[in-house]
């Protein structure tokens, strides 16, 4: 049995109702959790592994819930762009010549930002899902991966049918961290025969449904001309929220989809920095959260963000929606904390396995240093996460009971070698 101690830290397991428990523990075997509590009351055996906190917190995984995880490789390449120019000029010329090395090493490289930065788990929607596959299995980290089906494209069938093999070969080979979905794009670029499709896939599979909704007002517009409703009244008539699903940003949506979205219990990732940086809106957050939807929280890819450090969504919808609603107590740090963790996993459909720090869930941890000047003094351990904390101030990633970065090492896999690789894949797709 392989076993692990993280001690002398103050623990937040971010479980509901739960306070923040000085000299906290927690105790894994085989990658599960087996004790989470007070020191005083923690199991007396020893551990193969111990980990010591030295003071700073020990919480959950922060759980990434949309990006295009391979994305990483354009980076920078083509900011301040309206969306569909930059997806159309940019971004999908450059995409259509990418190979299985470019998606591994692109993929690897978010694997490596994401590991310092604390995020245990990502949800992603890309080309080569296998590509992507690898790279998490390899890093160390878990993933809900998943080929992005476009209906515009000449061989969307097959894709969809390569999409059911890659999801069908997952399940068989059953791996701990990874865990698959189906992704059609938005319903914008899938007619509605692929979505009946995706829909009768996924409930034979079994496996939810990714897939951007309502991100811009055109496309609601365009929604209404086409099919006479929205976006989310569209994939509801189809029947795509018989299946669980992630629906990605839901900024343009009214009332009526907002009751849909609540009481189809459907996932949904809010991605502010994303929705921001292309200029396509706020999502009504505070709509969402009355109605009881379930919200996590996503970066999206690295060309609209452009990183990957799930606490600064945190941050930006902490602050974003208190400037929108001019209300500062609306959304406070916990409240930010518990999207980026615990909703998160939620809206992926993973609550029972990950999301909070209790017995019996796997052991996806991280440990943040409280020491240095931008973080002292600590008034409030939660406030400082949210509104100080930088990405490089997590110390200590653990998945699936695996130490797999320390001190801004990664240690699976040659950062050194992931950089210069995803370098060359980058000029070469974009010259
Ligand atoms: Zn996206």
């Amino acid at each position: 049995m392989d076993s692990l101690l993280i001690e002398n830290g103050l623990l937040i397991t971010m479980a509901k109702g739960s306070d923040p428990i000085p000299d906290g523990v927690v105790v894994t075997e085989d990658g599960q959790i087996v004790y989470a509590g007070p020191a005083a009351k923690a199991p007396q055996q020893p551990a193969d592994q111990v980990i010591d906190a030295e003071g700073g917190v020990i919480l959950p995984g922060f759980v990434n819930a949309h990006t295009h995880l391979a994305m990483t490789l354009f980076r920078g390449a083509a900011d301040d762009m309206p969306l569909q120019a930059w997806l159309e000029e940019r971004i999908w010329p450059a995409e259509m010549k990418l190979t299985d090395e470019d998606v591994y090493w692109g993929s690897l490289l978010g694997v490596c930002e994401m590991l310092r930065a604390g995020v245990t788990c990502f949800n992603d929607m890309y080309h080569i899902p296998a590509a992507a596959t690898r790279a998490a299995i390899e890093g160390g980290i878990r993933a809900c991966p998943s080929g992005v089906l476009l209906g515009f494209l000449p061989n969307a069938k097959e894709l969809l049918a390569e999409a059911k093999d890659f999801v069908n070969q997952l399940q068989q080979q059953a791996h701990p961290r990874i865990h698959p979905m189906l992704a059609p794009h938005a319903p914008y670029t899938c007619p509605d025969d692929l979505l009946r499709e995706v829909v009768s896939a996924a409930q034979q599979l079994q496996v939810p449904i990714h897939i951007h909704v309502a991100e811009t007002a055109d496309e609601v517009r365009d929604s209404y001309q086409d099919h006479g409703q929205s976006p989310v009244q569209y994939l509801d008539s189809l029947g795509v929220f018989d299946c669980p699903v992630v629906a990605v940003h839901c900024v343009h949506i009214d009332e009526q989809d907002i009751q849909i979205l609540a009481e189809r219990q459907v996932g949904i990732a809010h991605c502010p920095g994303s929705n921001m940086k292309l200029a396509s809106g706020f999502a009504p957050l505070p709509d969402l959260l009355a109605s009881g939807a379930i919200v996590g929280l996503g970066t999206d890819g690295c060309a609209s963000n452009n990183n990957l450090d799930l606490r600064e969504e945190a941050f930006l919808t902490a602050l974003i929606h208190k400037a929108r609603t001019g209300d500062p107590t609306f959304l406070p740090a916990q409240q930010a904390l518990t999207m980026a963790t615990r909703e998160s996993a939620r809206a992926l459909g993973l609550q029972d396995l990950i999301g909070t720090l209790q017995p019996g869930k796997r052991a996806d941890i991280i440990v943040v240093d409280m020491s240095q000047p931008h973080m002292q003094p600590v008034h409030n351990p939660v406030s400082q996460l949210i509104y100080a904390a930088h990405a490089d101030d997590v110390k200590i990633t653990v998945v699936e009971g695996q130490i797999v970065m320390r001190d801004g090492q990664v240690l699976l896999v040659d950062e050194q070698e992931v950089i210069a690789r995803a370098g060359e894949c980058a000029h070469r797709l974009l010259g």
